[in-house]
């Protein structure tokens, strides 16, 4: 993954803050604690002489260096244990003088040796993904506000039941694939036409795979493909971060394609976008109004097989929900 030298700063920055926010924290507990109890500073002395004192083994031969060592490591040990007795006196924790890390593996300092530590990273792809789902039009939903009672309880002879049977069948799928969301999941098709709900349900499943801890990109196709293009055709340092993100995220969420202005350009991409993710085994949906016929219309057959054949297709039904709401 690349990741652009603003998003690096960012990073460190926030890496920064907290490693400080760490410390004050503790200077904090020291200062209060000197003032509470007379007897803590004369033994915070006494850590500190032992370690100036210890430091002087290297000037001397390799015995006696040994042995003043371990006096005054004692030493030292002697204090600690001294001041976790006074800590108890006062009815504080053992480790209320410690520096409490969010990160204790690298103390918050964003590296462990020369590389950069677990951590970093994670704010460092947090950061990214914030940056590319911030301009996306909508809001997460969530399932319980999905209502069936907007679909039809007659027969649909196109789904051999009702809109609304049909689509708690959809409802159950998807919940049930967003409560057991992994990155082996298929990859799905929702169709459809405009206002049955799609993209609803496909940002409650966003939704609950962002809280167990994937990283989701969601947008829609005409965002993510002028995101791509104007990357494309750019010098930038960071060309090729919004890329990966959208080749590598665990789920794609592409918005209403067929919406987007078709171009040789987007017809590339959303094959590249579709047969990369598919060979590395990362599932995206997508939500169009385009039915299958008008699907390979529209697109190259390369494109449209790739859909019909390796999605699971959903076929919404219903009438436009959104204009009854309108209407209520
Ligand atoms: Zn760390």
């Amino acid at each position: 993954m690349l990741y652009s030298n603003e998003l690096f700063r960012q990073a460190r920055e926030i890496i920064d803050a907290r490693r400080m926010e760490a410390e004050a924290r503790v200077n904090e507990h020291m200062r209060a604690f000197a003032q509470q109890e007379p007897r803590y500073t004369a033994l915070k002395q006494e850590m500190i002489d032992s370690v100036q004192e210890a430091l002087k083994s290297v000037n001397m031969m390799p015995e006696e260096a040994q042995k003043h060592l371990i006096k005054q490591r004692d030493r030292n040990l002697r204090a600690q244990r001294d001041v976790r007795a006074l800590l108890a006196e006062h009815g504080l924790p053992e480790d209320y003088l410690k520096t409490r890390y969010t990160c204790e593996k690298c103390m918050d300092t964003g590296s462990v040796g020369t590389e950069p530590c677990a951590c970093f990273t994670e704010v460092l792809q947090k950061l990214a993904f914030d940056e590319a789902n911030k301009n996306s039009p909508l809001r997460f939903s969530t399932f319980e506000d999905f209502r069936l009672d907007y679909y039809s309880d007659e027969y649909d002879d196109t789904f051999k039941c009702s809109p609304r049977q049909r689509m708690q069948e959809i409802l159950d799928y998807c919940k049930e694939y967003a409560a057991h969301f992994d990155t082996d999941q298929p990859s799905l098709l929702l169709t459809g036409e405009t206002g049955l709900g799609k993209t609803h349900l496909s940002l409650a499943i966003a939704g609950c795979a962002i809280r167990r801890g994937y990283k989701v990109l969601y947008n829609s196709a005409q965002n993510i493909f002028s995101g791509l293009q104007k990357e494309y055709f750019s010098k930038g340092e960071n060309r090729g971060q919004f890329e990966s993100l959208v080749l590598e995220c665990d789920l794609l969420i592409l918005d209403d394609l067929g919406a987007e202005f078709s171009t040789t350009f987007t017809d590339a991409a959303l094959y590249n976008v579709i047969n990369t993710r598919m060979n590395m085994r990362l599932p995206t949906i997508i939500s169009t109004n385009l039915l299958l016929p008008d699907m390979e219309e529209r697109y190259s057959r390369r494109i449209s097989s790739r859909l019909i054949g390796e999605y699971v297709c959903l076929r919404f039904a219903g009438a436009d929900v959104r204009q009854q709401k309108t209407d209520e």
